[in-house]
C-alpha cells in the first residue's frame, strides 16, 4: 500500500471541530485523575484497602531509569549512569516488596506483572531476575500473565534468555518513529536494525504479544514520515500498536525544551495524521481498540474489546479486569475500588522512606461513590462508545455535552449515549463532559487529538 491508495475520503472520515478540541482534556487512565490526588491520602489508607484485596490482584513495577534520556519523555525517569543510586533504588524496592506483600489478605492471588518505567532493562538482567524472585518470595503468584516496557536500544541476548527463563509474553518497544530526522530531533536515536533485532530477540523469547508505542504530531514530522513508520511497524508483526499525539508541555516537562516548537505540526495535521493513521492500521488489518489502540485480530486485547472487556487503567487501554492494582516503586499509582494511592515520586524521598521501614504512599485520592459511578460511565465511554446516563446525570453534563450531540458526534439512545464512529478523536472531550472535576485546571492536559 502507498500513501496514495489511502483515498482522501479514508483520511478525512473524521470531521475536524477544531472548538470542540480546544480545550485539553484529560487521558482518564484513572478516575479521579492523578490531577486530584493530595496529600491527605497516606499509608493507613492504602493499609485499609489492601486489606480489601481478597481477589485477583495486579502488580506494577516502576523502574524510573533509562540509558538515555529522550527530550519528549514525561515518565518519572533518570539516567541509569549510576550504579550506586540504581543499587539503593532496588534496595527499597525489596524492601517495598515484602511490606506490601505481608499485608495481602491470605485470599489473593497475583494473576498478572507489569514492569514499567522508564525501562526496566536500564538494570542489569541479573538484578531483574532477583526482582523477580522478591516477587515470586514474597507475594502469592498465581501463574501470572508477565509484560515488560523495554527499550530496544538496551536488549541483548542477556535479556533475551532472562525474560525466556521468566515466562514474559507481553512486552512493549518504545518506537516512537523510524525516520531518522525525526529521532534526531527528539533526541531518540534508533536506527531500524536496532528495532528488527529486538522484535527477533523477543519472539524467540517467548513473547506472543508485543506492542509498539508510535507517535503521530511530532516537530518536524510529514503524513510520510507516518506513513513510512506505520508500514515497518506493520510489517515487523507488531501485535499491538499504541499510536499518541506528541504533546508538547515544556511547562510541565521541561526536558521537552530542547525540543523546537516551531517546528509542530497544526492542530488541524495532527488532526489529520491521527485519521490517517488509524485508516492505515484498520486496512492493514488491526482493529482499533479504545481511541488509540491497535490490536490484530486474536490479539488479547482485540478479543477483549470484542467481547466487551476491555478496561483502561493506568496502562492504557487493557484486558485486565482484576478489581486491585499495586503499583511499586516511586511514582508508582496503586489503585482499588475506594482508593487511589501514589507513591512518592522522588525517588531518593522513596528510597528513606523504605529505610525507615514506612510506606512510601504519598498521595492519593479516596473514590466516593459518586467517584466510581462517574469513573463507570467515563471508562465505558472510552473502551465501549457507550453507557447508560441517568436523566439527573445528562442534566448536569448537558452544557459541557449538547455541542458534541448538535455536531452529530453522540446522541442519547434509549437511555445511552453512544459515541459515533466517526467521533473517536472527540471521545476524550465527550467523556469529560461527566468529570465534575474538570472546570479548572486545563493547562496540566495534553490536546484531546
Ligand atoms: S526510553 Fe522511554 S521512559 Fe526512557 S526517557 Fe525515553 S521515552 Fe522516556
Amino acid at each position: 500500500m502507498s500513501l496514495l491508495c489511502l483515498s482522501a475520503t479514508q483520511i478525512d472520515m473524521w470531521p475536524y471541530h477544531p472548538q470542540l478540541l480546544e480545550t485539553p482534556v484529560p487521558r482518564y487512565t484513572s478516575f479521579p485523575t492523578a490531577a486530584e490526588f493530595g496529600p491527605d491520602v497516606g499509608a493507613d489508607d492504602f493499609i485499609d484497602a489492601v486489606a480489601t484485596a481478597t481477589d485477583d490482584v495486579s502488580l506494577y513495577v516502576h523502574i524510573p531509569f533509562c540509558e538515555q534520556i529522550c527530550w519528549y519523555c514525561g515518565c518519572n525517569t533518570g539516567a541509569a549512569n549510576r550504579p550506586q543510586r540504581l543499587a539503593a533504588y532496588l534496595d527499597a524496592l525489596h524492601r517495598e516488596i515484602s511490606l506490601v506483600a505481608a499485608m495481602l489478605p491470605a485470599s489473593a492471588r497475583v494473576r498478572r506483572i507489569a514492569f514499567g518505567g522508564g525501562s526496566p532493562n536500564a538494570i542489569s538482567p541479573l538484578d531483574f531476575v532477583r526482582l523477580f524472585d522478591q516477587l515470586i518470595l514474597k507475594f502469592p503468584l498465581d501463574n501470572p500473565l508477565i509484560s515488560v516496557e523495554l527499550d530496544p536500544r538496551s536488549l541483548s541476548e542477556d535479556w533475551r534468555d532472562v525474560l525466556a527463563a521468566i515466562g514474559v509474553t507481553h512486552a512493549s518497544l518504545g518506537v516512537q518513529t523510524f525516520s531518522p530526522h525525526l529521532q534526531a530531533v527528539i533526541g531518540r536515536v534508533q536506527p531500524q536494525e536496532t528495532i528488527e533485532t529486538g522484535v527477533t530477540l523477543l519472539r524467540s523469547a517467548g513473547v506472543t504479544s508485543l506492542n509498539f508505542d508510535l507517535m503521530y504530531g511530532l516537530p518536524g514530522q510529514s503524513r510520510e514520515d507516518l506513513f513510512s513508520s506505520l508500514t515497518m511497524t506493520a510489517n515487523m508483526g507488531a501485535n499491538r500498536i499504541a499510536l499518541f499525539g506528541y504533546a508538547h508541555v515544556p511547562h510541565l516537562i521541561p526536558r521537552q525544551k530542547r525540543i523546537d516548537a516551531a517546528l509542530l505540526p497544526s492542530q488541524e495535521e495532527r488532526f489529520r495524521m491521527a485519521a490517517m493513521g488509524h485508516a492505515f492500521l484498520l486496512d492493514a488489518g488491526y482493529a482499533a481498540i479504545g481511541f488509540d489502540h491497535f490490536a490484530l485480530p486474536g490479539d488479547p486485547l482485540e478479543q477483549a474489546a470484542l467481547s466487551g472487556r476491555l478496561r483502561r487503567n493506568f496502562q492504557g487501554f487493557t484486558d485486565d479486569r482484576a478489581p486491585a492494582l499495586i503499583g511499586l516503586g516511586a511514582s508508582a499509582i496503586s489503585s482499588f475500588p475506594s482508593l487511589l494511592a501514589q507513591n512518592e515520586k522522588n525517588s531518593g524521598r522513596y528510597r528513606e522512606l523504605l529505610g525507615e521501614g514506612r510506606l512510601p504512599v504519598a498521595l492519593g485520592k479516596r473514590r466516593s461513590v459518586e467517584d466510581r459511578r462517574r469513573g463507570a460511565i467515563i471508562e465505558e465511554l472510552l473502551c465501549h462508545g457507550r453507557a447508560r446516563i441517568d436523566r439527573v446525570t445528562l442534566e448536569d453534563a448537558w452544557e459541557r455535552l449538547s455541542p458534541y450531540v448538535e455536531t452529530g458526534l453522540c446522541e442519547m439512545d434509549n437511555g445511552s449515549l453512544v459515541i459515533h464512529p466517526h467521533a473517536l478523536p472527540y471521545a476524550r472531550s465527550i467523556a469529560a463532559a461527566f468529570d465534575p472535576y474538570r472546570q479548572q485546571s486545563v493547562r496540566r492536559f495534553s490536546s484531546a487529538i
